[in-house]
């Protein structure tokens, strides 16, 4: 068993698959999330499970978050029972949700000033590489404190990769996820036009995905179209959030303008489905 003692706060759609990546690489992990039930699958692999996010950084060297946003990150480090609570000295802490990279320059200074380290480490992939280890994992914050949780961070992805101070990585991945909003969109516009015009969906995606602007993506969210599968992988709630982090640190170009006002409305309807469920608002 690899000696390292890794803690996990954050069961939903990502967090599941990554830390069940952790276990199967044979690393003791101790989990906690805020709803109870997420915690039993993993439990039933052999995951301690911790009352709180106190008790859980007592008992572990690293800790990984993946959870929602911003304000949820507020609550696990400075919430009653909160990792604040907890002597945090030498423990470094891997924040791999999509947040701000305000919100982790303010923890890192934080966690700095009480002796441990805080790392941003979002990551670009969905559920599908999150199962087979294949996300791909951007950190910004200090570089001895990445060296040491690489090769934890590589038994959840293909690469993991240090891109400069803390927040570094927060940036990288609102870029990467506009470029995600901007995709979903156009597949979502042009399958609609398409539609329009008389041609069959199932027949226009086994054109684009044997053409040379074929993807992984669009051969995923293109699966999901032709089934009208709209389960969450990343629920569109996220990508509004997302747009609107990137909007906050200057991202005002045309389509990302027009982007963020199409998400939002679709998100009125449709914020728990899967972001390609745009389709709908865009069909409506
Ligand atoms: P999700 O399925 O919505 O899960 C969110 C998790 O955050 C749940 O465990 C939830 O706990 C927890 N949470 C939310 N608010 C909380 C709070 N105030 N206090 C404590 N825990 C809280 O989200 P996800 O899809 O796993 O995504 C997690 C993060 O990764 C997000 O930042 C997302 O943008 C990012 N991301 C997602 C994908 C994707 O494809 N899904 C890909 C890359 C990055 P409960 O169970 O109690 O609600």
């Amino acid at each position: 068993m690899n000696t390292t003692k890794i803690g996990w706060i954050g069961l939903g759609n990502m967090g599941i698959p990554m830390a069940e990546q952790l276990i199967k690489a044979d690393y003791s992990v101790a989990v906690y999330n805020r709803s109870k039930a997420k915690e039993t699958s993993l439990k039933e692999m052999g995951a301690l499970v911790a009352a709180t996010p106190k008790d859980l950084i007592s008992q572990t060297a690293v800790l990984v978050l993946m959870v929602s946003d911003d304000v949820a990150i507020d609550q696990i480090f400075n919430g009653a029972d909160g990792l604040f609570s907890a002597d945090i000295s030498d423990k470094i802490i891997i924040n791999m949700s999509t947040v701000s990279p305000a919100i982790s320059k303010e923890m890192a200074v934080l966690c700095k000033e009480k002796g441990g380290y805080y790392l941003d480490a979002p990551v670009s992939g969905s559920v599908k590489q999150a199962e087979t280890g294949q996300l791909v994992i951007m950190v910004g914050g200090d570089i001895t404190a990445f060296e040491q949780v690489k090769p934890i961070l590589e038994k959840m992805g293909k690469m993991a990769v240090r891109l400069g101070d803390t927040g570094a990585g927060n940036v990288a991945k609102l870029a990467i996820n506009s470029l995600l909003a901007l995709y979903t969109q156009g597949l979502a516009e042009t399958v609609t036009f398409a539609n329009q015009q008389g041609i069959e969906t199932v027949d226009l995606l086994n054109l684009i995905n044997n053409g040379a602007i074929a993807n992984i993506f669009t051969k995923i969210k293109g699966d999901a179209i032709i089934a009208d599968n709209y389960k969450p992988a990343f629920a569109l709630k996220h990508i509004v959030k997302d747009l609107n982090l990137a909007k906050a640190i200057g991202l005002a170009s045309p389509l990302a303008k027009t982007a963020l006002t199409t998400f939002e409305a679709a998100s009125e309807k449709y914020g728990e489905e899967d972001l390609i469920a745009v389709i709908k608002q865009i069909k409506g």
